[in-house]
């Protein structure tokens, strides 16, 4: 796993007051601080007690730990965590989740043709799994339309085996 330029509790704090007060952890690359800010700037009129405990990176995905009981904001913080896997963690440019090949343990991480190492870029394209870009919220299945940037209500999504 190479460096790269990462948000810290101590940026989001100042950049966002209250809504990180109580928060334990944030570590994820600055390639995601626009899909961070555009969650908190869609979920915090909604919610305006909005607080957020944890921001990482899990399975190449941003993962935002937000309690929240407002249904808007919550589809935010999902549509949030399913952009990610469309943005270089990075620098924010298009990408896609690098997963290693079976058998091969590696981390994985969502980054564009230019960040990713020669070694990423020879596993391959955008895989997707019956479940890419969807999010269940409250009992009713959404989908993130990438061309509109909105998540669209939708049927649940198919499941093979
Ligand atoms: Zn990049």
């Amino acid at each position: 796993m190479h460096e790269f330029p990462r948000l810290k509790l101590d940026d989001m704090q100042q950049d966002f007051p209250g809504v990180f007060d109580v928060a334990r952890y944030v570590d994820v690359g600055i390639g995601w601080l626009p899909i961070i800010r555009e969650f908190i700037e869609t979920a915090l009129p909604m919610d305006p007690s909005l607080s957020v405990f944890e921001v990482k990176s899990k399975w190449g995905a941003l993962r935002i730990w937000s309690d929240t009981p407002v249904i808007g904001a919550r589809l935010a913080k999902a549509k949030a965590e399913i952009k990610s896997t469309y943005r270089c963690e990075i620098c924010g440019e298009p990408g896609f989740v690098r997963r290693p090949p079976p058998g091969r343990y590696a981390w994985w991480q969502c980054f564009c043709d230019e960040h990713a190492s020669e070694d990423q870029r020879s596993w391959g394209t955008r895989l997707q799994g019956p479940m890419y870009g969807y999010e269940q919220v409250e009992g009713q299945w959404y989908r993130y339309d990438e061309d509109a940037d909105v998540m669209v209500p939708s049927e649940p999504p198919a499941r093979s085996r």
